[in-house]
């Protein structure tokens, strides 16, 4: 039996409207006419209405855009049809500056500062860049700005791409823990069988698990410009509701594509079971390998039964080899299990600056890094 529903209901439409944080990804086809090859304007500026909307009502948006290839291989070679990896890779190259500078004039209009982030595969799985990743994002976004992320197409060869954006969208959903994912696509929703096809296809409106018989459903429809079809979606939605967020696949080609979206347009919103404060809480309590041992006094003992973050302060002694990042048990001085949480420095940094106020940790290690040793976002009680 699958999970999926096919009545509509009104949590979908308040998907947008309750959002927190939204990662849009924007395909190619959406972005460049296909005759021209040029960036569809008025269309880019109706999404940066919507966006500009979004963040008035205190949502953070995050854009990750392709197009890229698509318009540097018209500037570039307008003959040919099926570029290699490096005509990609120049393509991409010429493709990306046209369409930031896009996004920034678009944004703009409404005094929003864009800034670009180039991702691989790697960046988003290996634990340092990962992380590196993270925070820049994180401090662009509360420095107000509407981060606008690519794969670096470049740099990626054929084995270490994404090759899609519909999976590096989800990643970065997940990376920031965003609630909501929007997949704008020129198609309006996931359907039974391909539509273009078989006019008896009829589309789902709810998908709440990825069953075998939803995946069978996707086939290996290729749209347009895009790289990916249902295949990649469903990629994406797995990764997103596993990472408690919750993602929409809606027809983006008419103007306002998220203003239609909160009006009802038809799509398909795939529904996590959980939030995903507590899906990463839930990552962080079971699926960790610990690195170390942290071990705390009383008064952190409190703070953290308190919902507090652990400071350097409170920290008595540092056991293992763990690098930033990593999974640790957090022991009262009984050696207790108390918590499991992502420490914020090294092992060898939290030893220097244990015992110590969070002032003193930049002339102790010669940066400053952050105030708690495990902050209370990546730590959960045991
Ligand atoms: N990164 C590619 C580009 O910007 C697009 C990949 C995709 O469309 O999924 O051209």
């Amino acid at each position: 039996m699958t999970k999926a529903k096919r009545s509509s209901g009104p949590t979908r439409s308040r998907g947008l409207t309750a959002t927190r944080r939204l990662v849009v990804k924007i395909g190619s086809a959406l972005l460049v006419d296909e005759a021209s090859g040029t960036i569809r304007r008025d269309w880019l500026d109706s999404l940066a209405d919507d966006v500009a909307r979004c963040r008035a009502r205190g949502q953070e948006v995050l854009l990750v855009s392709s197009g890229a290839i698509a318009l540097g291989r018209r500037h570039l070679m307008p003959e040919r049809r099926s570029p290699k990896l490096e005509e990609k890779q120049a393509a991409a190259a010429a493709g990306q500056i046209l369409l930031a500078h896009a996004y920034q004039e678009s944004l703009a209009r409404h005094g929003i500062t864009v800034a670009q982030i180039l991702l691989t595969l790697s960046d988003t799985e290996e634990r340092r860049r990962h992380l590196n990743a993270r925070n820049a994002l994180q401090t662009l976004l509360r420095l107000g700005s509407v981060p606008v992320i690519n794969e670096n197409d470049t740099v990626a060869t054929e084995e270490i791409r994404f090759g899609d954006n519909d999976r590096l969208a989800a990643r970065v959903a997940q990376m920031v823990s965003a609630d909501t994912l929007v997949l704008l696509s020129d198609i309006d929703g996931f359907y039974t069988t391909d539509p273009r096809r078989d006019p008896g296809a009829t589309l789902i409106p709810e998908v709440t698990e990825i069953t075998p018989e939803i995946e069978a459903m996707a086939g290996q429809a290729r749209l347009g410009h895009s790289s990916g079809g249902m295949v990649t979606k469903l990629q994406a939605a797995k990764i997103a509701l596993a990472s408690g967020c919750r993602m929409a696949v809606t027809d983006g080609t008419c103007e306002h594509p998220l203003a239609a979206l909160e009006e009802g347009a038809r799509c398909t919103w795939f529904l996590p079971s959980s939030e995903p404060r507590s899906a990463r809480k839930r990552w962080i309590a079971g699926s960790l390998n610990p690195m170390g041992v942290i071990t705390v006094d009383d008064g952190a003992l409190k703070a953290l039964a308190n919902g507090k973050s652990l400071l350097p302060a409170g920290v008595t002694a540092v056991e293992g080899t763990f690098e930033r990042g990593d999974a640790v048990v957090v022991r009262d001085r009984r050696q207790r299990e108390v918590a499991h949480g992502l420490s914020a420095y090294a092992a060898v940094d939290a030893r220097r600056i244990m015992g110590h106020k969070s002032h003193e940790i930049e002339t102790l290690l010669g940066y400053r890094g952050r105030d708690e040793m495990i902050h209370r976002d990546d730590l959960v009680l045991s």
